[in-house]
């Protein structure tokens, strides 16, 4: 592998926005499973980005769409349609309850269209004082102003000024709270159906239950994020069809396009009809090469065989991380379904996860974290079974040096 001397780490710091803070690793290559980085050094990717590359990196199905299409058409504006963006929205009904789609080129995109529609289906059906949006803390839905005022975290959204305003936030899975606040007032209930990014919280049957329940008292929507759990993620290829709670609204990316950019909101012929001509869009949604991409995503990820694969690497996950906390104690519990798993760690460990994140990095591991005590296991949906006993005997050398 040829070593990229003229671009190290250190030029990060020149002349990026300091808003992140990467490793000292650059991955120039990827394969699978795996990434290698400008020295030649392999990693096994048990973080897929963030829950991104469901199909590992330069998967061949991904790499033909884009091959393919990149030869025939790159671009064309909304005062056009184009053949892969049908084809992936058609494809998007017949795999969920929705019957017209969005496209935006994230998830926070698609969130705020997810939010507007809301809001102007309210306004259009109920009047302007509907406008309450109920959220829950811990929740993410992404950095626009008004998604990250949305989620659960004021420390995202304080200072920029003035939010946008009327909504509330209330604690996830407290039906009590729910049932309390509720009103007609309330336009839409906005949530992610497992928390991902507020430390992989499962919701309890009866919390969803109660949401859906109420939403229809109150002529209220129901919008899932699925953001982070949707494309198969959790063995379903949305996590709502696991809970027997359809939402009125979801949105979509992340694993959508395994790697290449794109976001959707999907919805009912009746709701969306209230986004008419002029009323959103974005330059890039429903970009040809991001829907080849994110075609060739969906006919994988929604064979069969491939969410019942998500369901066995589970297992594999869930025993070895057992294993591995029989020898270690660190673990107070793994939780999350499917490929979207948190390692929690236990009282001694509070606040380690980054320590986790590093050390399993100089091992040869990529892992992620959600908070500062859960460790965030997001891999390929086809990850082989080697690849993940490989990953985590990294993961074991990682911990036997942590605990020293
Ligand atoms: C990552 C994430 C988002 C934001 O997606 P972007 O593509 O970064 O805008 C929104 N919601 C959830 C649940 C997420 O996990």
């Amino acid at each position: 592998m040829t070593v990229e001397k003229n671009v190290e780490r250190s030029q990060f710091d020149e002349v990026m926005v300091p808003c992140y803070n990467p490793m000292e690793m650059i991955p120039v290559k990827g394969e699978g499973a795996r990434v290698w980085d400008q020295q030649g050094t392999e990693y096994i990717d048990f973080a897929g980005g963030i829950a991104v590359s469901c199909l590992g990196h330069c998967h061949p199905a991904m790499v033909n769409a884009v091959t393919e299409q990149a030869n025939k058409i790159w671009h064309l504006s909304n005062v056009m349609t184009n053949e892969p963006a049908l084809r992936l929205a058609k494809k998007l009904t017949e795999v969920s309850f929705a019957e017209k789609v969005f496209f935006a080129n994230s998830g926070a995109e698609a969130n705020e269209a997810a939010l507007k529609l809301a809001r102007r289906y309210a306004a259009d059906e109920h009047g302007p004082e509907k406008s309450e949006i109920i959220a829950f803390k811990q929740g993410f839905h992404g950095r626009t102003f008004f998604t990250v005022t949305v989620g659960g975290q004021e420390a995202y959204s304080d200072g920029f000024g003035p939010k946008p305003g009327d909504v509330t936030h209330l604690p996830y899975n407290d039906v009590d709270a729910l049932r309390e606040h509720m009103s007609d007032r309330t336009c839409a209930i906005m949530m992610e159906p497992l928390q991902g990014e507020g430390g992989i919280i499962p919701p309890s049957d009866e919390f969803v239950q109660t949401v859906r329940e109420l939403c229809d008292k109150y002529n209220a929507l129901l919008i899932f994020d699925e953001v982070q759990t949707g494309n198969g993620r959790t063995g379903h290829f949305y996590a709502y069809q696991g809970l027997g709670v359809t939402p009125d609204i979801l949105s979509t990316a992340k694993s959508l396009g395994g790697g290449f950019p794109i976001g959707a909101m999907l919805t009912t012929t009746e709701l969306a009809k209230h986004l008419k001509i002029g009323t959103h869009g974005s330059t890039y949604g429903g970009n040809p090469l991001a829907c080849a991409v994110a075609e060739a995503v969906v006919d994988v990820v929604s064979q069969p065989e491939t969410l019942a694969g998500v369901v066995e690497r589970e297992a594999l996950f869930r025993d070895g991380l057992q294993k591995l906390n029989d020898k270690y104690q660190v673990f107070s519990e793994v939780r999350g379904k499917g490929l979207l798993l948190g390692a929690a760690l236990n009282e001694e460990w509070q606040g380690r996860a980054r320590d986790v994140l590093v050390v399993a990095g100089e091992q040869g591991l990529m892992v992620l974290v959600a908070g500062a005590s859960v460790v965030r296991f997001t891999p390929s949906l086809v990850i082989s079974k080697e690849e993940i006993e490989e990953g985590l005997s990294r993961l074991d050398k990682a911990l036997a040096k942590l605990v020293g």
